[in-house]
């Protein structure tokens, strides 16, 4: 009989209930109220220690250090955590420098990415010291322009885009078709051409203010296989040996490998299934061709097509965060060195999002109905007081979550459901997925939403956004509140004339009706 797969790390199932550390998700809902997103803390700090680790023991050449991608997550208690962990920190936005700073990294290890870069941010960040991780071609005279007349050096370091040809398999990122990944990973707009950074490093070696401390490559999460990373880090050693040539035997003092490993359970695009079209042409055919048989036959043959449906979150563990280091370490120090770069004393800097975040963070949410059709076909949808839009990094990503009902963990999974949220969309957001027995009232965890669900959610329907709790052993405690109604209005504005008009109108809601 179906049952759950592999809750490990900070989930354990006690008495049929979920656990994340020392407490039961049944009562951080009853506690903290339905949806919830809960963090836990030991788990980011774990996951944090495990690359820091991994990474220095392949890397004896040099430093290490972990600059997690606070975009995956930049709830301002998580960077206080990962700033206590001696992390450091990439950064995008103006938004974001702000919470960095707040947190407390030491600035030489902010990291800010991003184009365009606007012109007070670049003298905020030459101001504070941070490091300028350069996009762009036009950045670096305002960076010039404000290291003078700020009177500090600005370091920088030039963000590269090496094409990497070894790899040609394709791409998680373009799930509606077989894209290679080499290719795909040339039309994101990160990243400055090697003619660009030639030049710009040459600029750079000429000027008062601007030191040139080093290079940053990012590519994301186009595949899970270490061998990926392999032929990242084999493309990425060869442009900065032809770059650093260039620049007349330029030696790096840090270089910076990006992001992209995946979560351990690996969510992202297990809502694709590339045979999936073939299977509705073939059952569109089907149905043309049963039409003149009548009703009857066709739904019958239909009802049991539609029953063999099923769709699993993914089964395949991705690699381990110590075999992504290892593969990455390991071909950097074969590489480098072919190239003319020398590696001792050279620091090594890591910038985990999802493979950081993922795992710490479940969602919580309540069955509030479930709909059950017997005729023309078979099919149950149960309704969660949670919704995609809440998701919406997932559902950019095609992600299907690992779930369990976290009051009935141990339940047997004995029929089938589409899971889907209360906006007015069809807002599926787990299609055709395993259930156990299910009533209203039963919580239902997503797994695995630590990494860009909170931080990307919307108010579509006009609706409040729900609460984050961190979870330390047995206590919680809420890091972002739930949002109140009248915050959702917050930013509009009424034109007077508009204004005037409803005033007018009989039926306006006043004081008096609305006591
Ligand atoms: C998004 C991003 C990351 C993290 O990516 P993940 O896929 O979450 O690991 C790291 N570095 C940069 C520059 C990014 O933009």
């Amino acid at each position: 009989m179906a049952t759950y797969r592999r809750l490990d790390e900070c989930l354990s199932v006690r008495d049929g209930h979920l656990f994340i550390e020392e407490c039961d998700t049944v009562e951080l809902v009853q506690r903290f109220g339905s949806p919830l997103f809960v963090f836990s803390e030991d788990q980011i700090r774990r996951n944090v220690r495990r690359f820091q680790k991994a990474f220095q023991e392949g890397w004896p050449d040099g430093p290490v250090k972990i600059l997690p991608a606070a975009k995956a997550n930049w709830l301002t208690a998580i960077q206080y955590i990962l700033a206590n962990e001696d992390c450091g920190c990439d950064i995008y936005s103006p938004g974001e420098l702000e919470v960095a700073l707040r947190a407390g990294f030491d600035p030489q290890f902010i990291s800010v990415n991003g184009v365009p870069k606007d012109e007070d941010h670049i003298y905020r960040c030459v101001q504070s010291g941070v490091r300028i991780t350069i996009d762009s071609v036009e950045e670096v005279d305002v960076i010039e322009r404000a290291a003078r007349e700020l009177g500090r050096t600005a370091k920088v370091r030039l963000r590269i885009k090496p094409a990497v040809s070894g790899f040609i398999a394709h791409t998680d990122f373009v799930p509606e078709g077989l894209v290679p990944t080499d290719i795909a990973a040339m039309v994101y707009k990160g990243g400055l051409t090697k003619d660009q950074v030639i030049a710009l490093g040459r600029r750079i070696l000429q000027m008062e203010g601007v030191e040139l401390v080093g290079f940053h490559q990012h590519h994301g999460r186009h595949h899970r296989s270490t061998r990926f990373w392999e032929e990242q880090m084999k493309a990425y050693a060869r442009e900065l040996g032809e770059v650093c040539q260039a620049l007349g035997g330029y030696q790096p003092q840090e270089i910076d490998i990006g992001g992209g490993f995946a979560i351990p359970r690996d969510p992202f695009n297990a809502a694709t299934d590339y045979s999936a079209p073939l299977e509705f042409g073939a059952l569109h055919a089907l149905s043309k061709a049963l039409k003149p048989l009548g009703d009857e036959t066709r739904y019958a043959v239909m009802a049991r097509l539609i029953d063999t449906l099923v769709s699993e979150p993914n089964q395949t563990p991705a690699p381990s965060i110590e075999a992504y280091a290892e593969a990455c370490t390991r071909t950097l120090r074969q590489e480098l060195p072919r190239y003319g770069i020398r590696t001792e004393g050279l620091m090594l800097q890591v910038e985990p999002g999802r493979a950081l975040h993922g795992n710490a963070g479940i969602h919580l949410t309540t069955v509030r109905n479930i709909k059950r059709i017997t005729y023309p076909i078979r099919w149950t949808i149960i309704v969660v007081d949670t919704t995609e839009f809440w998701f919406t990094g997932g559902r950019y990503e095609h992600h299907l979550h690992d779930y369990v009902f976290a009051n009935k963990a141990d339940a047997p999974l004995v029929g089938k459901a589409d899971i889907v949220g209360r906006s007015c969309y069809g807002d599926r957001l787990m299609p055709i997925v395993r259930i156990p027995e299910v009533q209203v009232g039963d919580i239902l965890a997503l797994l695995d939403t630590g990494a860009y669900q909170e931080v990307s959610m919307s108010n579509f329907n006009a609706m409040p956004r729900p609460a984050s709790v961190l979870v330390t052993g047995d206590e919680a405690e809420v890091i972002r509140r739930r949002e109140r109604q009248e915050e959702v209005f917050q930013r509009d504005v009424i034109p007077a004339r508009l204004q005037a008009f409803v005033d007018r109108r009989a039926f306006a809601p006043t004081s008096a009706t609305k006591g």
